[in-house]
Order: C-alpha cells, then sequence, then structure tokens
C-alpha cells in the first residue's frame, strides 16, 4: 500500500495544490490517495491507470467466457416509490424469466436491519428473495 495516488501521470495535472518546493526550485507532486478511489486521488487518475495497467490487469485474473443467471435464480425484489400508489404497494418481489410481478409486504421485502434502518429503498438480496418466492410457493 502506498498513501500517494498510483498514476505515474498525477503530477503533470499540475493543480496548484500540487506545488512544492521553494523558489527556484520548485516541482509538482502527485495528490495523496483518496479514500474513495482507494489508490488514486480521483475517478481521472484512476482511468489513466487503468488504461495503462488493463491488460496486465486482465492477464493476472484471467478471461472468463459468457455467464448466465437460470430462471429460478432470476428473484430480486424492487422498491417502486410511487406517491400515486397506497403505501402498502412499494414492494415487489419479480421475476421477469419467469413473468412474475407480486405485491408483498415491507416486512417481506427487508430485513428486520433494514426496517430498523428506516432506508425504504434497501431490500433484501437475491437470494433471500428466492427463499421468500419459495415460501409463498412461486418456486420450488
Ligand atoms: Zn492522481
Amino acid at each position: 500500500m502506498s498513501e500517494w495516488c498510483q498514476n505515474k501521470k498525477c503530477p503533470q495535472k499540475k493543480n496548484q495544490n500540487q506545488i512544492r518546493g521553494s523558489k527556484g526550485a520548485k516541482y509538482y507532486q502527485s495528490n495523496k490517495a483518496s479514500g474513495y478511489y482507494e489508490h488514486w486521488c480521483s475517478m481521472g487518475c484512476r482511468e489513466s491507470w487503468w488504461q495503462d495497467h488493463k491488460d496486465t490487469c486482465m492477464n493476472a485474473v484471467g478471461f472468463i467466457d459468457k455467464q448466465i443467471l437460470p430462471l429460478d435464480d432470476a428473484w430480486y425484489v424492487e422498491y417502486k416509490y410511487d406517491w400515486r400508489e397506497e403505501s402498502h404497494n412499494r414492494y415487489h418481489l419479480i421475476n421477469k424469466l419467469k413473468g412474475i410481478s407480486r405485491v408483498i409486504t415491507q416486512q417481506q421485502a427487508q430485513t428486520p436491519e433494514q426496517i430498523v434502518e428506516d432506508h425504504s429503498w434497501s431490500t433484501i438480496d437475491g437470494t433471500q428473495a428466492k427463499e421468500l418466492a419459495i415460501t409463498l410457493g412461486l418456486d420450488s
């Protein structure tokens, strides 16, 4: 790990905040890596690094073939806010591959922790959605 932006061209941004040194011997330096971008200072520096190193990364990780998600694993829960709708109609258990969309309760759509957090848009994940579908007799 390094505290500095990993884009070697970072100083070439020539931003005011990158100037260091005393008169006659001034220079631009890299920014520090920032929390959100982890190893880079910005999206631009991350993109520049990626352009330089994507072949190395892809060869290290390896290429994969086409992936599929079969219909039995295609369940998900969606929160749809619509001011015209009754508040109890906002959560849907959906499997588009099976052509199913079923209104469910908030208690079914969210974990107890999510209900406590009071973020109405966060919902159970795909695995839990499939379990719910089985419980409701929509899948086996
Ligand atoms: Zn940078």
